[in-house]
């Protein structure tokens, strides 16, 4: 285990030039607090837990102190916004501190969000609220307990230092760790600009680094490309089977990794709703929860384009087909195992569609049904399930058809539960929860945010005493607006 002053960085990306980020130093805030760390996102780094409890922690992820081999950097990157290209964004309010390198070998981005103005920061302050912070927080630690691809978050540092937003608010930072921090809107920024030369050394940068299997390829291009086809399907379907809605799909927010990133307004599903837009601006509901499948091909085929330089459009084109397909089969693989069936037939889709369908409308929660549907025997958990759907009948055809599926699993029920349980997380990270921790350490009080964490840290094991977090949300949680401002 490891000390902050132990840690080894080697800063490829910062090594690219400055065609490609700039040196900013990052802009403290005032009277440094850990709000919030994450002993797991710790452990990447080979971090002692035990160091979030030193006052240089909050003194450095509050941007007072750096290691003397950090190499703060502004990225600069473009991309599609709501459909609408927008030429020059880049990092306006983090900076990519350096890359360390960990006992494995691995690297790792230290990314400082809230870090003060850089020459992206267009109108804006260059800093993060608390409450979005938090947020963030919450939300990359959580996905990666469900097994879902996402960037991480070390900690959570508060101050005194004011924020407007809406109205005065308190400057926070939140440290991001993630393997790159490349996005598509890199590739686009460079495409766009005509910068080929910039554009070829970007991907040759991301290959070697990120991709290194793909160098094997005859077409190393084609190759990444297509990996990052394929991981975007699998991830969109963790997302559609899980209940998670992003908010801001925009080309800027993917990573070339695949993994979730870049969390705003975003929302777990209380009841199912395929049409919920969590997203306050979101007026057209392009990221609405069921447009996440198309808004990801879409994005994918922004960065098709921006590739176009290195790939034959056929080959792109080729690829960007598989998308759908792959995706399809992720998701039907993935709810197979919510409702307990680990072998497959044919019509499971079609059972998996039924009920959806049926689910749209009523009142029923998205991520309990699952679990509960694996705590008792199909048909006594399905009697107890049955009060919140809206079509009844339909919902009792679709119980027998289930039941007979089921049964054709075998096995005892304890078997049956152990197996959705481990799939069907009974904590979940619901809007309301993160807004009641969140007021907690708006006053200074840290211990919600700290034990909701702790809890969504293992969501699919029941915890002694924490019941109050497995319970079904009060009619003005699930409507809550969350500010797009943060
Ligand atoms: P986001 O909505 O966080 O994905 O940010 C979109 C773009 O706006 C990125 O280029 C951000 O760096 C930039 N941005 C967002 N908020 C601020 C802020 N408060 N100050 C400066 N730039 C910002
Ligand atoms: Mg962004």
């Amino acid at each position: 285990m490891k000390s902050l002053a132990d840690l080894v960085f080697d800063n490829r990306f910062a090594r690219l030039g400055d065609a490609f980020s700039t040196h900013v130093l990052p802009e403290p805030i005032a009277e440094p607090r850990l709000v919030v760390a994450s002993a797991s996102a710790m452990a990447l780094l080979d971090l002692d837990p035990s160091e979030a409890d030193t006052e240089v922690f909050a003194e450095i992820f509050a941007g007072h102190k750096l290691w003397s081999d950090a190499e703060p950097r502004a990225m600069v990157y473009s991309g599609h916004q709501f459909g609408v290209y927008n030429p020059r964004l880049g990092d306006g309010r983090g900076l990519l501190l350096g890359e360390v390198v960990n006992d494995a070998g691995e690297h790792w981005d230290l990314h400082l969000k809230g870090a003060g103005q850089t020459p992206w920061s267009r109108m804006g302050d260059g800093r993060a609220v608390l409450r979005s912070s938090i947020r963030e927080f919450l939300a990359s630690e959580y996905l990666h307990a469900l097994g879902i691809p996402t960037s991480r978050a070390l900690c959570v540092t508060g101050s005194s230092t004011p924020v407007w937003r809406e109205t005065q608010e308190s400057a926070a930072m939140v440290l991001r760790l993630a393997q790159s921090h490349v996005r598509f809107g890199h590739f686009e920024y460079f495409y766009y600009t005509n910068q080929h030369e910039l554009l070829k050394t970007l991907g040759e940068h991301v290959l070697a680094c990120h991709f290194p299997e793909c160098l094997k390829d005859e077409t190393p291009w084609a190759a990444m490309f297509r990996e990052v086809v394929e991981r975007n399907a699998a991830l969109i379907a963790q997302w559609q089977a899980y209940g998670f809605c992003h908010g801001v799909m925009n080309s800027d927010n993917m990573s070339i990794l695949g993994i979730t990133f870049d969390y705003g307004p975003y929302a777990f599903l209380d009841d199912f709703d395929a049409r919920h837009i969590c997203n306050h601006s979101d007026d057209s509901g392009r990221y609405s929860f069921s447009n996440q499948v198309p808004i990801a091909h879409w994005n994918l085929a922004a960065l098709a384009q921006a590739l176009t330089p290195f790939v034959a459009v056929e080959q792109l084109r080729e690829t960007l087909a598989l998308f759908l397909p792959l995706y399809q089969a992720h998701h039907l693989d993935l709810m197979r195992r919510r409702l307990g069936l680990s072998t497959a037939e044919e019509g499971d889709d079609e059972l998996v569609e039924r009920l959806l369908q049926l689910m749209q409308g009523g009142a029923v929660d998205y991520s309990l049904f699952f679990r509960h549907l694996g705590d008792q025997a199909p048909e006594q958990a399905l009697r107890q399930l049955r009060e919140d759907f809206v079509d009844l009948a339909g919902f009792d055809q679709w119980s027998d058809d289930y039941v007979e599926r089921a049964s054709r699993e075998g096995g005892p029920q304890d078997e049956r539960q152990a197996r959705m349980h481990a799939v069907n997380p009974l904590y979940v990270l619901r809007n309301y929860l993160a807004q009641q921790a969140i007021e907690a350490a708006e006053k200074g009080d840290y211990a919600p945010v700290r034990e909701l964490h702790a809890v969504l840290s293992r969501p699919f094991e029941e915890q002694p005493g924490m019941q109050r977090y497995t319970e079904r949300p009060p009619e003005w949680g699930k409507h809550l607006e969350i500010s797009c401002s943060s």
